[in-house]
């Protein structure tokens, strides 16, 4: 997978239209209020940028699930409205139904260097998540060059993050960049060795991660809920833990195939049920007793993943090792995130609840890159060719 593509500060934008795909779902509260704006920061340096060098700066988002018809709840109106105030200047929003109307055309025709129109929302068109080539062309027709910043959604093939590229000069925005050059970097082209962690509840959703890393990481350390099956494929009784039979096989398939690349937990906190308050207890490897299920890493397990993790050079983190949404069973993913924050090395956590879990913890600003894209870094980790990069230029 070739991973050179042209950025923003590639090619010359001073006085073009700039389309701009950003990733703009930000959650509201029943009063149109936004309540995260983690979001609307993030896009912020790429905005800037083509501010300051006085571009015409057209920007386009989805936001929700509108099911391709105009809803007035999935609005970007206020999403425009945060914008003006944190960019500190006018940002026009062209209230059209169908994205690109008569209100985008005016205001993209009136616009001067520096200025920034917010299109409405993507998907009020029907055409949008199945990618048709007539919203595409409206889209292009308002700009010179097209600009994805949108790492969220660079997973699907939409009007605004593929078809519109068809039809102009398209490279990414900052975001992007970023996760290209920490994300893909880390598993095309790491500096070894490559630690790659996973967690979370099932095997069956990480199977394409786990064929994927297995060929690539020096070490493959899995943990969580997942690591039950290959408990029970080791031929322990797990109990009441998470468990997916019908994968057994798939696990013993997996771990004849890593051999010592693949480390297991060697000791589980086993609860009396789910909930926080439960009776537990520490129990070795294939100790697991019926009527008890493992909710987390033994501090055993803890002091084999660190010494590995410690040895890294770069660690690729997916899926918390245990319930961490609980604060008695939420240790071993804290001590590991623990260590990730200490240690010397490139930490890229790849998305979703590994990303909760490393801000629950306090540790989010010690790690070198945090994917805003759950189902996208996924496919980043699955060795998929994302579309939405797969269209941009090549350097
Ligand atoms: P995923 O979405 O597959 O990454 O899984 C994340 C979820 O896995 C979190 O909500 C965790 O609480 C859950 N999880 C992790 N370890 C366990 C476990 N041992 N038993 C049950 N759920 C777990």
């Amino acid at each position: 997978m070739t991973m050179n593509k042209k950025t923003i500060e590639d090619i010359d934008v001073s006085g073009k239209r700039v389309l701009v795909r950003c990733d703009f779902n930000v959650p509201l509260d029943a009063d149109g209020n936004i309540t995260d704006e983690n979001r609307i920061v993030g896009a912020m340096p790429t905005i800037k940028y083509l501010v300051d060098k006085g571009a015409k700066v057209i920007l386009c988002s989805h936001m929700g699930k509108p099911k391709g018809e105009p809803k007035k709840e999935f609005s970007l109106a206020p999403v425009a409205k945060r914008l003006s105030e944190k960019l500190g200047k006018e940002v026009v929003f062209a209230a059209d139904d169908n994205v690109v109307g008569e209100n985008a055309r005016k205001a993209v025709a009136e616009m001067k260097d520096g200025d920034v129109v917010l299109l409405e929302n993507t998907r009020f068109r029907a055409e949008e998540t199945k990618n048709v080539e007539t919203f595409s062309k409206e889209l292009a027709s308002l700009a010179d060059i097209f600009v994805n910043d949108a790492f969220g959604t660079a997973h699907r093939a939409h009007c605004s993050t593929v078809g519109v590229a068809s039809y102009l000069p398209a490279v990414c925005g900052y975001l992007i960049q970023k996760e290209i050059k920490f994300l893909g970097n880390a598993v095309n082209n790491p500096v070894r060795p490559l630690v790659a962690i996973l967690g979370g509840s099932k095997v069956s959703s990480k199977i394409s991660v786990i064929e994927n890393l297995l060929d690539k990481v020096d070490t493959l350390i899995i943990g969580g809920g997942m690591a039950y099956t290959f408990m029970a494929a080791k031929g322990y009784e797990v109990g009441d833990s998470l468990l997916e039979a019908d994968y057994i096989d798939y696990a013993k398939e997996m771990m004849a195939k890593a051999g010592s690349k693949l480390l297991l937990p060697i000791d589980t906190v086993v609860a009396r049920e789910f909930s926080n308050d439960a009776e537990s207890k520490i129990v070795g490897e294939g100790q697991i007793e019926k009527g008890w299920e493992g909710l987390d890493i033994g501090p055993k397990t803890v002091e084999l993943f660190s010494d590995a993790i410690r040895k890294a050079k770069t660690v690729v983190w997916n899926g918390p090792m245990g319930v961490f949404e609980m604060p008695n069973f939420a240790k071993g993913t804290n001590a590991i995130a623990k260590v990730l924050a200490e240690i010397d090395a490139t930490t890229v956590i790849g998305g979703g609840d590994s990303v909760a879990a490393v801000n629950q913890a306090g540790l989010g600003d010690k790690m070198t890159h945090i994917s805003t894209g759950g189902g996208a870094s996924l496919e980043f980790l699955e060795g998929k060719e994302l579309p939405g990069i797969a269209a941009l230029q090549d350097k």
